[in-house]
C-alpha cells in the first residue's frame, strides 16, 4: 500500500501461519516443538543431533555501516532479504534474530521486529516477552545476586564450625558433600570426600569465600528503564547486621547470563559458562565463581528452556529463530550460536541463513568474527553491509540530527557531494573490515521515500569501487521481499565465491595486542594508551589464565573512533583504554574505551505514551 501504514497496522493485517504448519514446513518433526500459543514455538536442541549429517546451508551476516540517529535498517534489511530468497528465489532461508529488550520498546527506539512491510509476526509477541528468556535470565542473574549478599552476611555472622554444619548438613548422622561442593574442594586442591577428614584450617578455607565487597562485580538487572537503579544501598534493614553496601541494576540484557546464552552450544556448554562466572574477588585476591557460591546448577535450571530458539515468522512466512540479545556496548551484541546452527541444519546445502550483528560493522561484525565465529566455529559466506543515503550524507559531513527532530533540507534535498563523502570515508571503511576477515561484501542501499535515483547510482557505484562484490538498492520496506529481490541475487552469487575466512588475530597473543589489533585495523586508530587501571587488570587477567580469551571491545558505536561526534573514518587518534573488566563466564575480556551506561533512561516523552490496549478486541496500539 502507498503510503506504507505503520509497522502494527501492516503487522495485524496478515493472519499467521500456524507454527505447527510452519514447523512442518521448515523439517521439524511433532516432538521438536514446544508451542507456546498459536504464533511460537521453541525448538529442542535434539534437532542437531537428529540432523548432524546433513550439510549446513550458507551462513550471511547482515551489519551495517556506523549508526546515526537517522537509523540504517539493518533488521528490515535481514528480513527482506530472507522474504526474496525464499519466496522469490525459492532458496530454503531462515533469518536469525535478536529478542529485544523491553527497555527500548517502552523507551526511545521502540520495537526491533523490522518494519514496513520486512517484518516478524506478530510484532507485539516478538517485542513483548516473546516466550520469557529475558525473564528467566533476570530470575537466574539475580538469584546470583541473592545468594552473593546472603553468603556474605552468613560468612560475617557465624563461626566456621557453624557454617560447615550448615553448608554440610548431618543426615541421619552422616555428613556428606554435594557434587558442587565437591567441584570446589578440587578447585582448592583439596583432595578429600569425607567431611570428617578436613582439618580445621581446611574447613575455614573451604566455608569462606571471603568475598572482598569492593571487588563484587556482578550487579542485580530488570528489563527497564529504570535510571533511578544505577546505584543503589543494599541491606539497610536491621535484619541484614550492618551488611550495606553500594551496588547497582544494570538492564537485563547486559547481564552476562545473556551473552552466555547467545554464545553457548549445548546444555552441557551452557552449565559450564553458568558455573565459570566470577562474581568478585576474595580478599586474598582469588577469582569467587558462581560454582564457588554453589548456585550454577540452579542457574542451569532457571535457564533450561531459554536455550532453546523459538520459531516464528516473517510477514510472508519466512522461518525465523528469535533467540537471545546480549547488551552490544559491553558484550557481543549477537543472537544465539544455537539458532543459527539449528538453521543451517535445517536449510540444507543450498539454502541460506541470515542473521544480524548490533551496531556498525566495525563493533557487531567484529565480535561476530572474532568472539562468536569462534565460539561456534562457523564460518560465514558473505557480509551484507547496509547502508541509506541519509545516514551516508551525514557521515559525508552533513549536519547532526537529534532522533525524531525535523529532517534539515540536505537530507531530503538530492546532495550528491555528501552522498560521495560518506561513500568514500565510512562505506569504504567498513568494507575494508570485512575484508580484513577475508568474506566478500554487498552493499545492501536500504532505500527512502526521499533517495533520488541519481544519489542510489552514485553510491552502488562508489561502492563498487571500494571493494564491493556487489552494491544494490534494497525497496523490501515498501514492498517486501519482491523489493529485496536484486539484493537476494547478489548475496547468491556471493556466497557461491569460494571463501578465504580468518580471524583478525591469533587468540594466544597478549591482551594489550589483541586490543591494539582491533584499535589499529578495525577503527583506524594510530595507538593504544592503557590507563594504570587498565593495565593492572590485564596483569591480574593473565596472572588467572585468562589471557588466552577474545576481546569484546566496550566503544562508543556512534564513530569508528572513541569520539561519537567524529563520522566518516576518523584518522589520527589514540585509543584511551580505561578500565578492562572480564566476562569469564561468556569468555571474553571487555576493554572499557570511555564510560559505558549499562542501565539506559526514560526521555521526557518515552514510546509507553502512545502504547494502549483496547478492552474489547484486546488488540494493542502504539507500538512501532
Ligand atoms: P536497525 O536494525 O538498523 O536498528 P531497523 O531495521 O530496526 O534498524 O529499522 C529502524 C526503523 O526504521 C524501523 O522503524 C523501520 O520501520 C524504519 N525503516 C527502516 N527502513 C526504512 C525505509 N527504507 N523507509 C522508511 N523507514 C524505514
Amino acid at each position: 500500500l502507498t503510503p506504507v501504514p505503520s509497522d502494527i497496522e501492516i503487522s495485524r493485517a496478515q493472519i499467521p501461519k500456524p507454527v505447527n504448519q510452519l514447523a512442518e514446513e521448515v523439517g521439524l518433526l511433532p516432538e521438536e516443538l514446544e508451542a507456546y500459543g498459536r504464533n511460537k514455538a521453541k525448538v529442542r536442541l535434539s534437532l542437531l543431533d537428529r540432523l548432524h549429517t546433513q550439510p549446513d546451508g550458507k551462513y550471511v551476516l547482515v551489519a551495517g555501516i556506523t549508526p546515526t540517529p537517522l537509523g540504517e535498517g539493518k533488521s528490515t534489511v535481514t528480513i527482506g532479504l530472507v522474504q526474496a530468497l525464499s519466496a522469490h528465489l525459492k532458496l530454503n532461508s531462515f533469518a536469525c534474530l535478536r529478542q529485544p529488550s523491553q527497555g527500548p520498546t517502552f523507551g526511545v527506539k521502540g520495537g526491533a521486529a523490522g518494519g514496513g512491510y520486512a517484518q516478524v509476526i506478530p510484532m507485539e509477541e516478538f517485542n513483548l516477552h516473546l516466550t520469557g528468556d529475558i525473564h528467566a535470565i533476570t530470575a537466574a542473574n539475580n538469584l546470583v545476586a541473592a545468594a552473593i549478599d546472603a553468603r556474605m552476611l552468613h560468612e560475617a555472622t557465624q563461626s566456621d564450625k557453624a557454617l560447615f554444619n550448615r553448608l554440610v548438613p548431618s543426615v541421619n548422622g552422616v555428613r556428606r558433600f554435594s557434587p558442587i561442593q565437591i567441584s570446589r574442594l578440587r578447585r582448592l586442591g583439596f583432595n578429600k570426600t569425607d567431611p570428617a577428614s578436613l582439618t580445621p584450617q581446611e574447613v575455614s578455607t573451604f566455608v569462606r569465600l571471603d568475598l572482598d565487597p569492593s571487588t563484587i562485580t556482578w550487579q542485580r538487572v530488570v528489563d527497564t528503564n529504570d535510571r533511578f537503579l544505577r546505584k543503589i544501598t543494599v541491606g539497610q534493614a536491621s535484619t541484614e547486621k550492618g551488611q550495606i553496601r553500594e551496588t547497582g541494576f544494570d538492564i537485563a540484557v547486559a547481564s552476562e547470563i545473556m551473552a552466555i546464552l547467545a554464545l553457548a552450544d549445548s546444555l552441557e556448554d551452557m552449565r559450564n559458562r553458568l558455573a565459570r562466572m566470577v562474581v568478585g574477588t576474595s580478599r586474598a585476591g582469588q577469582p569467587v565463581t558462581t560454582e564457588d557460591l554453589g548456585v550454577s546448577g540452579a542457574l542451569t535450571v532457571l535457564m533450561k528452556d531459554a536455550i532453546k530458539p523459538t520459531l516464528m515468522q516473517t510477514l510472508e512466512g519466512t522461518p525465523v529463530f528469535v533467540h537471545a540479545g546480549p547488551f552490544a556496548n559491553i558484550a557481543h551484541g549477537n543472537s544465539s550460536v544455537l539458532a543459527d546452527k539449528l538453521a543451517l541444519k535445517l536449510v540444507g546445502r543450498d539454502g541460506f541463513v541470515v542473521t544480524e550483528a548490533g551496531f556498525g560493522a566495525d563493533i557487531g561484525m567484529e565480535k561476530f568474527f572474532n568472539i562468536k565465529c569462534r565460539a561456534s566455529g562457523l564460518r560465514p559466506n558473505v557480509v551484507v553491509l547496509v547502508a541509506t543515503v541519509r545516514a551516508l550524507k551525514m557521515h559525508g559531513g552533513g549536519p547532526n540530527v537529534s532522533a525524531g527532530a525535523p529532517l534539515p533540507k540536505e537530507y531530503i534535498d538530492e546532495n550528491l557531494s555528501l552522498v560521495a563523502g560518506g561513500c568514500h570515508s565510512n562505506l569504504r571503511k567498513q568494507i575494508q573490515i570485512a575484508h580484513l576477515f577475508g568474506v566478500p561484501v554487498v552493499v545492501a542501499l536500504n532505500v527512502f521515500k526521499t533517495d533520488t535515483q541519481a544519489e542510489i547510482e552514485h553510491v552502488c557505484q562508489i561502492a563498487k569501487e571500494c571493494g564491493a562484490s556487489d552494491a544494490v538498492p534494497c525497496h523490501h520496506w515498501a514492498q517486501g521481499g519482491r523489493g529485496s529481490l536484486e539484493l537476494a541475487q547478489a548475496v547468491n552469487e556471493a556466497a557461491n565465491r569460494p571463501g578465504n575466512f580468518q580471524f583478525l588475530y591469533d587468540i594466544e597473543m597478549p591482551i594489550a595486542e589483541k586490543i591494539r589489533t582491533i584499535a589499529q585495523k578495525v577503527y583506524g586508530a594510530d595507538d593504544i594508551e592503557l590507563s594504570p587501571t587498565a593495565k593492572d587488570k590485564i596483569d591480574y587477567y593473565n596472572q588467572q589464565g585468562y589471557g588466552l580469551l577474545p576481546i569484546c571491545m566496550a566503544k562508543t558505536h556512534l564513530s569508528l573512533s572513541h569520539m561519537p561526534d567524529k563520522k566518516g573514518a576518523p584518522t589520527g587518534f589514540v585509543l584511551p583504554i580505561r578500565d578492562v573488566r572480564a566476562s569469564i563466564g561468556a569468555g571474553f575480556i571487555y576493554p572499557l574505551v570511555g564510560t559505558m551506561s549499562t542501565m539506559p533512561g526514560l526521555p521526557t516523552r518515552p514510546c509507553f505514551y502512545d502504547i494502549d490496549l483496547d478492552p474489547v478486541t484486546e488488540e494493542i496500539t502504539g507500538l512501532f
